[in-house]
């Protein structure tokens, strides 16, 4: 296993027309190209992990209780994976190249077994998609500088309710972080 697709938040809170946070249309977009970067990391023998926020309502210890509107809530609806990204999901969930984690922060390493695993795989390069551009992506392509990975963005893989902040993060990614971002 040379790399890692890390999927991010790509829930139906974040994503879904009618999510509690959602980023609408232009993270819908994203749908199928992620669904099929899924497929074509497992075909490759490649690591492929799924991030996603889990909150519990009103958590008096939780910094986004008080920046954001309730998503991602244990056992809702709003955490699993949107569409055919969640079918991908739930078509590999047990296989032994996809792992699952929860996160409690904006970045994918924060408080999870995200470096870990990688390091035992010996994986270097990390593929980053989901949502959105310049919050949860741009936390963890941060922490994966921090700890030395390669870092790869697809544009047709990101997306954010901010668009001046998804262009801004993307020339960051490029420009500060060493990324190589793949545009359209
Ligand atoms: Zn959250």
């Amino acid at each position: 296993m040379e790399k890692a697709l890390i999927v991010i938040d790509y829930s139906n809170d974040f994503v879904a027309t009618d999510g509690a946070l959602t980023a609408g249309e232009p993270a819908q977009a994203l749908d199928s190209y992620i669904a099929g970067l899924i497929e074509d990391f497992i075909d490759q023998d490649e690591y492929v992990i799924i991030a996603d926020d889990l909150h519990v309502l009103n958590d008096p210890y939780h910094p986004e209780t008080e920046l954001f509107p309730p998503h991602n809530l244990k056992d809702s609806d709003g955490r699993h994976s949107y569409g055919e990204t969640g079918q991908a999901v739930k078509k590999y969930l047990d296989h032994k190249n996809l792992y699952f984690t929860d996160k409690r922060r904006y970045s994918a390493f924060t408080g999870t077994e995200v470096d870990l695993r990688l390091r035992e795989r010996g994986i270097k390069e990390v593929w980053l998609v989901g949502v959105v551009t310049d919050i949860c992506i741009l936390h963890t392509a941060v922490s994966a500088y921090n700890l030395g990975y390669q870092i790869v963005v697809p544009e047709a893989g990101v997306a954010s309710f901010n668009e001046v902040g998804h262009e801004w993060a993307l020339s960051h990614f490029e420009g500060t972080l060493g990324a190589k971002v793949i545009r359209k």
